[in-house]
């Protein structure tokens, strides 16, 4: 019996500003049967920002239902190296809020840094990966938000963190120290711990094999792909035993049915 579903969002809840029909209604409902939470590797926006973000779509959850790769590069900077630590950031406000309010980091655009944070950042400009390169250089700690190569737009993708992390990757020779997002098993640990579920007794729901299905296959969850985003039909045949999805869905709309719930 499922207790717990966790909805990915870009490509499985909406894609850009566009919603996906009916699962906002879906999600309502099955707030009421079951823990509906929330995880994205997108890492612009803070927990705070996703909760106004999917007000719009007409969802409602609360901070702590959602998980973001921006509060898990954060969290895990000050698990990791501890409070105070000066950090140079490639990335939008969301991340940066989260590593100073979840990080209790020192946001440091002079000066030394102790680690670089990457994430996705549409301003990005060569002066930023020239201090960011300097700061590798020097030994500073290298944390990804996600690796993720692309993120969907309404039609088509755009690059992603990851490929905005690539140039640094390839001119300082160093792979990152961590990378916080999905497939890695840290985000959906974090998350279900907080809740006190179980991973046998939850579904993941998401729109990438290599990342979402892979993620959810490895910690034990049931791995249900939709097809509004990234990954197509076809995509499943042709994918290896680890990101093959146990159910697929055309939208979320149908998560609850195909559930039993
Ligand atoms: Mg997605």
């Amino acid at each position: 019996m499922v207790s717990g579903i966790v909805f990915d969002l870009d490509g499985v809840v909406y894609k850009a500003n566009y919603a996906i029909p009916g699962v906002a209604e879906e999600i309502a409902r099955l707030q009421k049967k079951v823990k509906v939470l929330f995880l994205t590797n997108n890492a612009t926006k803070s927990r705070a920002d996703y909760v106004r973000h999917l007000e719009k779509f007409g969802i409602s959850a609360r901070k702590e239902e959602i998980m973001t790769s921006s509060f898990g590069a954060a969290h895990y900077l000050r698990e990791k190296y501890g409070e105070g630590k000066r950090v140079f950031v490639i990335g939008e406000q969301g991340l940066k809020d989260e590593l100073a309010l979840e990080g209790k980091a020192v946001l440091a655009e002079e000066g030394e840094a102790d680690a670089v944070v990457c994430g996705l950042d549409r301003q990005i400009s060569y002066e930023k990966y020239e201090r960011a390169l300097s700061h590798l250089l020097a030994g500073a700690a290298f944390i990804l938000a996600n690796a993720d190569p692309t993120w969907p737009k309404k039609s088509g993708v755009a690059p992603g963190s990851g490929a905005i992390a690539a140039p640094l990757i390839f001119a300082s020779g160093r792979q990152p120290d961590f990378v916080a997002g999905k497939p890695s098993k840290y985000l959906i640990e974090k998350l279900l711990g907080m809740h006190s579920i179980l991973p046998s007794q939850s579904a993941f729901v998401g729109d990438r094999l290599d990342i979402d299905i892979r993620m959810a296959n490895s910690v034990g969850m049931t791995s249900v792909l939709v097809l509004t985003g990234i990954s197509k039909k076809e995509d499943v045949e042709a994918a290896p035993a680890s990101d093959k999805p146990q159910i697929v869905l055309e939208s979320a709309a149908g998560v609850g049915k195909a559930l039993g719930i």
